[in-house]
């Protein structure tokens, strides 16, 4: 909830800006805090979902690990307090730059997704005399039943090992004499809302450990990915992480001495964020009302990329209720946030507030037409 107080502040302030919640994001962290330690299951938060200082340095002081896909997203997370023991770098083109920053840092686990890459992580680790810990991302063909965009673990996916090439890479593996294998890792798709989905893919894990058992090899840590979807429609309701835990517990078999790893982003850090924005103009359309806005597809892409939903509200009117396309101000017909909503009556200077942009929103803006990035507000600051 966004009450008056704040939104009396927000009048206050150019926009458009990310308004970050904190009391959202504490009371996020404390669930997985709690749930964490009473499972020993570890969770590295997914950088990419939100790079904010501020925002990484609070996630990281619940003694989280840290999930990271560039080596500048791996030297951000060890500024804002993240440990190197506790991060696992993820991606399908790591390039050499990347990958000698981590081993130099001394990361966790490099989550690895082609023969062609562990060749050139053994090469690289040899040269400064390091063993480097690995996990393979297997592609365990489940449709994560979510945009196509953000699906990744079906067969025509670029990321992950094959199945049929498990043994291939193990037998690569035993060869090289500067990397040893951890675990498997997975990460199937991201707003994974079907609860079936995860219990689809934890029981492709436990499939997978047995081959792994009869082949005589020892896994160390499985890691399920992220993916874990937020609610859209209710801004204000957190997600489920009880419930996600539990079902960890009840479905997926670990071995003796084996540790869980999770990496999710969008759950922690998506509810506790909001675009917000002002109305320039309404404009009359041939069948709708426009309300051009000054927050576009460069603060918030998600819309225009793969036709997300967000929950608008217009803070300031309570006037009757209109239909309205909220649009941007980018020369791109694709900015438009929502079409056809109802909204009460909205007039030019209204605050609009984007609400559910925590994840993936200030970290994918850029600066098209040559406009601001936007800059962010902390509730603890206003
Ligand atoms: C993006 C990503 C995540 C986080 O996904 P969410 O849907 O935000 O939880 C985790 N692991 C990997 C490998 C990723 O690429």
């Amino acid at each position: 909830m966004i009450n008056n107080k704040t939104i009396e502040k927000f009048r206050e302030i150019e926009t458009p800006f990310y308004y970050y919640d904190l009391d959202v994001l504490r009371s996020t962290l404390d669930i997985v805090k709690k749930e964490s330690e009473n499972s020993g299951y570890k969770v590295h938060y997914a950088i990419k979902a939100n790079h904010n200082p501020k925002i990484m340095k609070i996630i990281s002081s619940y003694g989280l690990g840290a999930d990271c896909v560039s080596g500048n997203e791996i030297a951000a997370a060890i500024i804002a307090g993240f440990s190197p023991s506790s991060i696992v770098f993820a991606g399908v083109g790591k390039t050499d730059k990347d990958i000698e920053a981590a081993l130099k840092a001394d990361i966790y686990c490099f989550n690895c997704e082609s023969i062609p890459e562990i060749e050139v992580i053994n090469y690289l680790a040899a040269k400064q005399r390091k063993v480097a810990r690995i996990a393979l991302r297997i592609n365990p063909y489940i449709d994560a039943h979510t945009h196509k965009y953000i699906t990744t673990g079906i067969e025509e996916s670029k990321f992950g090992i094959n199945t049929w090439e498990i043994e291939e890479v193990i037998k690569k593996i035993s060869t090289l004499k500067n990397i040893r294998l951890l675990g498997m890792h997975f990460h199937i798709g991201s707003q994974i809302t079907r609860m079936s989905v995860f219990k689809s893919l934890f029981a492709r894990i436990n499939e997978l450990q047995e081959w792994f058992t009869t082949h005589s090899i020892n896994l160390e840590i499985i890691n399920v990915g992220g993916g874990l979807g937020i609610d859209y429609e209710n801004p204000d309701k957190n997600p489920l992480f009880e419930d996600y835990f539990s079902m960890l517990n009840e479905f997926i078999d670990l071995m003796p001495g084996q540790t869980l790893h999770m990496e999710p982003g969008r759950s922690i850090i998506g509810q506790c964020g909001s675009l917000i924005s002002r109305v320039l103009f309404i404009k009359n359309g041939s069948n709708t009302l426009f309300a051009i806005i000054d927050a576009g597809m460069t603060d918030l892409i998600r819309p225009a990329l793969y036709q997300a939903h967000h929950k608008i509200e217009n803070l300031t009117s309570e006037g009757n209720i209109y239909r309205y396309d909220v649009v941007g101000p980018i020369c791109e017909s694709s900015d438009t946030f929502a079409k056809y909503i109802e909204l009460p009556e909205t007039r030019r200077g209204d605050i609009i507030a984007i609400r559910s942009a925590g994840a993936y929103g200030e970290a994918m803006a850029s600066r098209y037409n040559l406009r601001d990035l936007p800059p962010s507000v902390f509730s603890d600051e206003i």
